[in-house]
């Protein structure tokens, strides 16, 4: 282990559904985020630790990383933009902040001789249809004209660009592919499907499957995956290579969406919704995505613990309680 237990972290996205999770497990010294899909109401059990530094800023913003890291730091680079419809919506805003974030992470890094997990997404894997995925296999990109696209595109540019400050500035970047990730504060405001089912559920709404649902995914539980960030934070190995991070069950959205409906006991109606009527023309949906994880489990021996169903029923109590709350 090149990095104690006792490390530094600067977590950019700290107030964002994943970075919450992560700086609640590291009570972190130094936090970045621009705050555009986070919400402080995450952090805010976290303001009183003597070891919890919130800043609000740009992660694009270089000197502003570098007056809170130094060599002993270890980045997490989370701030992203994330969401089907966001990126949709925003599209110059998505390439940009991803790549601009990006570069001004390593290049902080670069300066201070810091390590630097940084996120990335299976979407960059693409359209595939060869699952499970694995790292190093090809990944297939619909055209520019699609703005979907330009998040896997933006997020494959970090890759590469990562990979290459690590092989040509040598700096200690460890790149990972973070499949779909679930669990309480995710907010289903942007597209994500969990959320929106458990809620359209918990409250006897239609819950609305788009396409025809018999497109897969995984879901792993927000705790899982930051026990592997957790995990490749530490090692000594890690650097160099990109780790995918994320569930093997796969499920089809039908499925989920009878599950979800079962362990409420939910009254909803299941609708199917064209593709076109919610993300407009031309929206390319990915048919199947999982994950192969024997590289991160090869190196950390690390899988995921929890089951779909512990995780819908902790993101149903949640939701409730966010509900009553409103009332
Ligand atoms: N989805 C759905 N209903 C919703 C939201 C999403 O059927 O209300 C589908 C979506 O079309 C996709 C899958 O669920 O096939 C996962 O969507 P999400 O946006 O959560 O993640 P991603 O597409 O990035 O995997």
């Amino acid at each position: 282990m090149t990095h104690s237990q006792t490390s530094e972290y600067l977590v950019t996205g700290g107030a964002g559904f994943i970075g919450s999770h992560l700086t609640e497990a590291l009570l972190a010294r130094g936090d970045i985020d621009d705050l555009s899909t986070g919400n402080l109401r995450h952090v805010n059990h976290l303001m009183d630790s003597a070891n919890f530094h919130f800043i609000e800023a740009d992660s694009s913003d270089e000197q502003i990383l570098g007056r809170y890291a130094s060599n002993e730091t270890i980045i997490v680079h989370l701030a992203s933009a994330v969401g089907v419809r966001l990126i949709t919506d925003e599209p110059v805003h998505t390439i940009e902040s991803i790549v601009m974030g990006t570069r001004a992470v390593l290049q902080c890094a670069a300066r201070l001789g810091c390590r630097v997990l940084l996120a990335s997404t299976s979407e960059a894997y693409g359209k595939g249809d060869s699952t499970p995925f694995r790292e190093g296999d090809d990944s297939l990109l619909g055209p520019a004209s699609k703005s979907r696209w330009s998040y896997a595109a933006s997020k494959l540019v970090g890759e590469f660009l990562g990979l290459a400050y690590h092989d040509q500035f040598g700096v200690e970047v460890v790149p990972f592919s973070l499949f779909n990730t679930i669990g309480p504060r995710q907010s289903g405001r942007y597209g994500m499907v969990v959320p929106r089912f458990v809620r359209q559920a918990v409250l006897n709404d239609p819950i609305t499957i788009y396409g025809d649902g018999l497109q897969t995914r995984t879901f792993c539980d927000v705790r899982d995956v930051v026990q592997a960030l957790i995990g490749l934070a530490l090692h000594a190995e890690s650097p160099g290579r990109i780790y995918n991070v994320g569930s093997g069950d796969e499920i089809t959205i039908r499925a989920l969406a009878e599950r979800i409906k079962g362990i409420t006991e939910s009254r909803s109606d299941i609708v199917y919704v064209p593709y076109e009527e919610v993300y407009g023309r031309g929206f390319e949906d990915i048919r199947r995505r999982a994950p192969s994880t024997s590289r991160i489990r090869d190196l950390l021996g690390w899988q995921p613990a929890y089951s779909l169903d512990e995780t819908i029923g902790q993101i149903v109590e949640f939701q409730q309680k966010e509900i009553q709350d409103k009332h």
